[in-house]
């Protein structure tokens, strides 16, 4: 198994200095490796991408025609070719993608490093011809480390460090009834369980929408808004804000999934969900529909790799089940119930009376424990 942890970088200034010109030689690689394939296409349509051969050309000529190169990693342009330009043309030639494009400077900066050209020890990375660089944590993962990826957000670096593990001795080793919980996903908080506890999670939400929506008003303003305007200075500082205020909302809701995936899926063997493509797309047109249809799918993705370590099942109610307008109690469905601003509703048939959220969480724990040991 492999897995990626992206951790916080805080260089100082000389090192900050290294980061973008380590960025500048990647792009720059790449660029020119780009440039030279679309050369000799032009000459020989016949013409395959060879990126060994492209990095071999480069070597023989960068001491003397890009002597700058040498000031960083070798793995900056080395990998920049063998494995992004790579990728590109291979989703180009398998259909995947468009022919490559030239990378321009500020969009998605990053460059990547092989295991043998840098090391982690603690809260510290170290990079050749860099030296060390502090990190905000320690890496999460124990195994061997394969590569690593620093790239810039805003004005922050990250560094994104693949490591194979070997999978861990499963928690739940079976699936049982009374390790069984229905998770209901919402919107005013950010999950409702089938025992009744409410998770509130990080709400960065309402806070940053607001922020987010007065920093955009003002981009969309500024010169070089309009396409075709060249776009200023006080454009690009705008445009550095509003990615500033998105990272923070990433991370904050990224902060949140981890811990309640983590949380479910240490205590519960069996996890009862409703299936969360229609979830994102009903529930969510108030509010910023991007973030929040990201983060089901980040959500379902931290959900399946750890229930696969720790040996839970997930039940993706299906689409049709009608999680919030059934009682739990009786099992006869409530059609009233089906308007979203029903909170509370008593059952018409057995006199139950259920919090909406509550009793849809407990729908979904039910339909898994049906799914898995049949009906009662
Ligand atoms: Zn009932």
């Amino acid at each position: 198994m492999i897995r990626a942890h992206r951790i916080r970088l805080y260089p100082n200034n000389v090192q900050t200095t290294y980061l973008s010109k380590a960025c500048g030689v990647a792009r720059f690689a790449y660029n020119w490796a780009l440039a030279r394939t679309k050369e000799l296409y032009e000459l020989d349509n016949e013409h395959k991408f060879n990126e060994m051969a492209l990095r071999r050309e480069l070597n023989a000529i960068k001491k003397e025609q890009f002597p700058w190169m040498l000031e960083v990693t070798k793995c900056a342009p080395q990998l920049a070719i063998k494995e992004g330009l790579n990728r590109a043309f291979k989703n180009f030639f398998e259909k995947r993608a468009d022919f490559p494009r030239f990378h321009k400077k500020g969009v998605h900066d990053s460059f990547s490093i092989s295991n043998d050209h840098f090391k982690i020890r603690d809260t510290h990375v170290q990079i050749a011809k860099l030296g060390e660089v502090r990190l905000s944590e320690q890496l999460r993962f124990e195994g061997r480390v394969l590569s690593a990826t620093v790239s810039r957000t805003a004005d922050h670096w990250y560094i994104s460090i693949q490591v194979e593990i070997t999978k861990p001795e499963p928690i739940h080793s079976a699936i049982s009834e009374s390790q069984a919980v229905g998770v209901d996903v919402g919107v005013a908080s950010l999950a409702v369980l089938s025992d009744g506890s409410v998770i509130k999670g990080n709400k960065p939400g309402r806070k940053y929408e607001k922020r987010l929506r007065r920093a955009q008003q003002s981009l969309s303003r500024k010169k070089g808004a309009h396409k075709g305007e060249k776009k200023s200075n006080n454009y690009r500082k705008q445009q550095r804000k509003v990615s500033r205020i998105h990272e923070k909302i990433a991370n904050s809701r990224n902060d949140s999934l981890h811990k309640l995936t983590s949380m479910l899926t240490q205590n519960y063997s069996l996890i009862g969900i409703e299936d969360l493509n229609v979830k994102g797309m009903v529930k969510n047109h108030n509010l910023a529909k991007s973030i929040h249809d990201q983060s089901w799918s980040e959500f379902g993705r931290q959900l399946a790799y750890k229930a696969d370590a720790t040996g839970s099942y997930v039940h993706y109610s299906d689409r049709f089940f009608a999680s919030s307008q059934l009682c739990s109690e009786c099992g006869c469905q409530n059609a009233e119930a089906k308007d979203l601003s029903v909170r509370e509703w008593a059952c018409p048939e057995c006199g139950a009376t259920h919090d909406r959220d509550q009793n849809a969480a407990e729908n979904l724990k039910n339909d898994a424990v049906k799914a898995v040991f049949g009906a009662a």
